[in-house]
């Protein structure tokens, strides 16, 4: 006799995902059953659906060529109660409350090495690269990635792994430089997060943009001093009138596509610091002396490291950060609640209660 499990699985691209049944696995060694509560659902999951990435110039990147192999339960923010642990498993025991760091490493290249697991060559990560937790139950590979509740609201703890997470690196990388002023472009899942982290971290004041109204607002409730509704065309100037005419000390896009890159070039001051987070994709052409004139940074941020989510499950402990849930679905929902993300429809986080 044996337990069957329900999982939403992509298919192919753009097809609607399938819940399919299987049977539920039996946790062995190091490995850890998790009975999923919630899981959050990512833009990064909508990329997944659609099968890559949009390069520019009509060139087009495939999850399948970087290593993603369908059908696959997407879902990499996980939530959950200890179901059934193997033999080697301590510290976690059964009916812990958890929350899964998604972003596992292959343990040997030298990222791994210095548990930076979630910039390793060879990602194993869950919900992308193996099954994830669209699912009633989900199989940790290992207990090491699992970081206790303790007090933490399970469906706000989803974020932390990855919006929330994300956010925690991009915003430390932009506070480098100490910025007086700091433009967050995008105020979706990741943007709000950012805004909230920003405004307990960092000492700058916050400029948040977005083209939807109500996230501004939303954005404004989380602690951005200024917001500017990119649609207007004079928006470029206007976040120049803020930063005193000479521009902003550091940049966060969390869209990262052709019209919020060439925003953040033009509100970017001489030694300016600008992060790239978003996946949206496309392709700009850069003004390449400009660069080192001005004396800019530019980066990219992904994700976090294990260390970082739980420093953020402590921040969200003490009250300081409170990840916006705004919608709840059901396994059966999650084509709904794809569609929806892509609609632009949902404020801060939406999570599927399997
Ligand atoms: P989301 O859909 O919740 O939010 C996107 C926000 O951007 C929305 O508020 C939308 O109104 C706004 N937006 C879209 N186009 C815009 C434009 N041209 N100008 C201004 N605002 C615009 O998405 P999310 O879950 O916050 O994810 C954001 C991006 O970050 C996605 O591409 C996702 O895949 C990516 N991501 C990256 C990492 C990483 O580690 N680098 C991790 C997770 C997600
Ligand atoms: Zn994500």
């Amino acid at each position: 006799i044996f337990l069957i499990m329900k999982s939403a699985r992509i298919t192919a691209p753009n097809e609607p995902l399938s819940i399919s049944e299987s049977e539920t696995p039996k946790p062995q060694g190091d490995q850890v059953l998790v009975k999923v509560g919630s899981v959050g659902v990512c833009h990064s999951d909508l990329h997944l659906w659609e099968g890559g990435y949009d390069l520019g110039d009509g060139q087009f990147m495939k999850v399948t060529d970087r290593g993603v192999k369908y059908p696959v339960t997407p879902g990499h923010e996980i939530v959950g109660t200890v179901e059934d642990i193997g033999d080697n498993v301590s510290g976690i025991v059964k009916g812990d409350q958890v929350l899964v760091f998604p972003w596992i490493g292959c343990g040997e290249c030298p990222a791994c090495k210095v548990g930076n697991e979630n910039l390793c060559d060879a990602p194993k990560s869950m919900g992308v690269f193996q099954d994830g937790g669209y699912s009633d139950y989900a199989l940790i590979p290992n207990f090491k990635y699992l970081a206790k509740l303790d007090g933490v609201d399970p469906d706000a703890a989803t974020s932390l792994a990855c919006s929330g997470l994300t956010a925690y690196t991009a915003i430390k990388k932009a506070n480098q430089n100490s910025p007086e002023f700091l433009v967050i472009v995008g105020a979706g899942g990741l943007g709000l997060m950012g805004v909230q982290i920003a405004n307990a971290i960092t000492d700058a004041k916050i400029i948040c943009v977005d083209l939807d109204d109500q996230k501004l607002n939303t954005a404004k409730e989380m602690g951005a001093d200024f917001v500017i509704n990119s649609k207007e065309s004079d928006a470029p100037e206007k976040i120049m009138s803020i930063c005193n005419g000479k521009g902003a000390d550091s940049v966060v896009d969390f869209v990262n596509a052709p019209p919020t890159a060439k925003l953040d070039f033009a509100v970017l001051r001489k030694r300016g610091n600008l992060v790239l987070v978003g996946l949206f994709g496309g392709s700009i052409e850069l003004s390449l002396v400009t660069i080192p004139l001005k004396s800019i940074t530019i980066q990219g941020a992904y994700t976090g490291n294990y260390d970082d989510m739980v420093e953020l499950l402590a921040l969200a402990r003490k009250g300081t950060l409170n990840p916006v849930i705004s919608k709840r679905y059901n396994l059966d929902e999650c084509n709904t609640a794809l569609e929806d993300l892509k609609a632009r429809k949902i404020l801060g986080r939406a999570v599927i209660n399997p």
